[in-house]
């Protein structure tokens, strides 16, 4: 069974471990750098994107994740993880100050792009590869606002990116374990899969 990780500082990572654990993977809860050595994937959760990205800072967390990418693992961020993966970051009010990011992939997010009135909505989504709509749950969610030519658009919502790949990463701005669908972890597990062999 593949070794997946969840970032656990913040956010919806119950969850995760839950759907990949259905799934057949064997998962561990992310605190510290150490416990990213063997895994094949990691997920990075929804929550809120400056408070997990402040702990990453603290936890040392950043040169680690960057390194487990570089040296052959994958990283799906959903929802506030995706926002931690954006090469840019639109929407961090300043009060927050700096918004801390991983910085791998070459996205541009907008925080709560799809504003107030529709915090929080759930839509069937057409994704590349799928033959049937995805149940999506979108909390204060971002837009991928632009891509960078590498990256691979998968999912659109009213005209705006919510999924996209690119190599082993893998963000989304919606919130795949909240609805029992397996299939965007099954995606996830394998380009785990996948990179461990190459
Ligand atoms: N609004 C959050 C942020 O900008 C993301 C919300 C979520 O992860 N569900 O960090």
């Amino acid at each position: 069974a593949p070794q997946i990780g969840v970032l656990a500082l913040q956010g919806a990572f119950r969850e995760h471990k839950r759907l990949l654990e259905t799934q057949g993977a064997q998962v561990r809860e992310v605190r510290l750098p150490h416990q990213l050595e063997g895994l094949s994937g990691l997920i990075l959760p929804g929550g809120e994107s400056t408070t997990i990205g402040n702990l990453m800072v603290e936890y040392n967390l950043i040169p680690a994740i960057q390194d487990f990418h570089a040296s052959g693992g994958v990283v799906f961020g959903t929802c506030a993880g995706a926002i931690l993966l954006a090469r840019t970051i639109h929407g961090t009010p300043p009060q927050f100050g700096a918004q801390p990011s991983l910085d791998l992939m070459d996205i541009t997010v907008k925080r709560n792009a799809f504003g107030r009135q529709v915090d929080s909505f759930r839509t069937p989504l057409e994704v590349s590869g799928f033959k049937t709509p995805f149940p999506a749950v979108f909390i204060r969610a971002p837009i991928i606002e632009a891509v960078g030519e590498e990256v691979e658009v998968l999912s659109r919502h009213q005209g705006q990116i919510v999924l996209a790949r690119s190599g082993r990463l893998l963000a989304g701005s919606f919130h795949p374990e909240l609805t029992g669908d397996p299939r965007i972890h099954e995606l996830f597990l394998k380009m785990s899969l996948e990179a461990r062999r190459a």
